[in-house]
């Protein structure tokens, strides 16, 4: 049997939240929030199932869910659209970035990725037929080099793929980035997926600069945006896509044969949610701040160094004064030795930095950061 991904094992995530369950170690690997979806969510979807909403959903959304989507794109980025022809809901962010890269890349197509890149872009562009393009960011800031993204641009080149906030370094495309990108992307036709899961989780009073704020750049974009992250609820596997219509009309005809609808209730309950809670999404940067805060203040003894986390729920720490292990070897030790689970950056990469980083996930309770930051302490 010949691989269609022969160099894909399974994920870093898996991986380490695997070990972390073995040892007993606190999870600060797989970024997934420890504390619940709100009651108010949990109950508006309890009484979708307990009206009976339990067949399929309409294949492109629920019209009441959709409305709602384009209300919080209106109030978050100040752009209006209409959200039953450009909004497609989907079986989580997953689902949007695979049907997006399906819609566009052909045999031979060239994307261009940033790394450290999430781990799905490339095995759904090579799928697709098409190969990635890796441009690498570096530490500590893990800034995009425009000019290098200019040199590697060819006849070939279909699309680029954005994430920001970015998983894993925690940095932001800023407006300047996002001008220069735009006249990348008109100037030679490509087209563009940002991936902006953490569009709700950025500190410091920085402003996320969502494609929706870029009418020109919309035009030739797919926004992925994932309701796992707003709503701590990932388990759901519940996203969504944006796009102007006729590439709207595309995905559509791909997601109908990939999932063709997602889960009714919960659909009808973050309807709900978004209607009479408008604040739970404005407070949310504040909400993860506190947490991102609380831990890097927990470790201020520590000897890890501590980068800069302008957004998500990730912060990377450099361990270069404690051990000489590479990134991999070092989490599997601090997880079965130290009782602390972390991510390695070095498996987001086609050709690992040398660097001595790692991702801690502090979507987490006051309760387990301190647990964690007492044992890294200690090292
Ligand atoms: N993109 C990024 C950058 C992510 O971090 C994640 C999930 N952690 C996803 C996409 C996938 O989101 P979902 O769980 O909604 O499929
Ligand atoms: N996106 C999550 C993370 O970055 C993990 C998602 C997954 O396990 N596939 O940790």
């Amino acid at each position: 049997f010949q691989s269609k991904l022969p160099h894909v094992g399974t994920t870093i995530f898996t991986e380490m939240s695997v070990l972390a369950n073995q040892h007993n170690a606190i999870n600060l690997s797989q970024g997934f929030p420890e504390f619940d979806t709100p009651d108010f969510l949990k109950s508006a979807i309890n009484q979708a199932i307990t009206d009976g909403k339990n067949q399929y959903a309409h294949s492109t959304g629920m019209p009441e869910l959709l409305e709602e989507v384009g209300l919080l794109i209106k109030r978050q980025y100040e752009f209006e659209l209409d959200p039953q022809k450009t909004v497609t809901i989907t079986s989580g962010a997953t689902e949007a970035l695979w049907v997006a890269i399906q819609t566009i890349i052909r045999q031979g197509d060239e994307v261009i990725v940033f790394d450290p890149a999430y781990d799905s872009y490339e095995p759904s562009v090579e799928l697709a037929g098409g190969k990635c393009v890796h441009i690498p960011l570096h530490a500590p800031d893990y800034r995009v080099d425009w000019e290098q993204v200019k040199s590697v641009i060819n006849s070939n080149t279909r699309a680029i793929i954005i994430n920001s906030p970015h998983n894993p370094t925690g940095s932001l495309l800023r407006e300047n980035d996002m001008q220069i990108l735009q006249q990348l992307v008109l100037d030679n036709e490509l087209f563009l997926i940002s991936d902006e899961v953490y569009e709700f989780i950025t500190f410091d009073g920085e402003r996320h600069e969502s494609v929706l704020r870029y009418p020109d750049l919309f035009e030739r974009a797919f926004v992925v945006s994932s309701f796992g992250k707003t709503f701590h609820c990932t388990g759901w596997k519940l996203g969504y896509c944006t796009a102007p219509e006729a590439l709207s009309a595309e995905f559509r005809k791909i997601h109908q044969y990939v999932t063709f609808c997602s889960f009714t209730p919960a659909q009808i309950g973050i309807a709900s949610m978004l209607q009479n809670h408008t604040e739970h999404v404005s407070e949310l940067s504040s909400f993860y701040q506190q947490k991102r805060d609380f831990l890097i203040n927990s470790l201020a003894d520590s000897r890890f160094k501590l980068l800069d986390s302008k957004g998500t729920y990730f912060l990377l720490v450099d361990y270069s004064d404690i051990s000489d292990l590479n990134d991999r070897e070092f989490c599997h030790w601090l997880t079965k030795e130290i009782g602390v689970a972390a991510i390695p950056l070095s498996p987001f990469y086609q050709n690992p930095e040398q660097d001595k980083v790692i991702r801690l996930c502090f979507a987490k309770s006051e309760k387990t950061l301190l647990e964690a930051a007492e044992k890294l302490c200690q090292l």
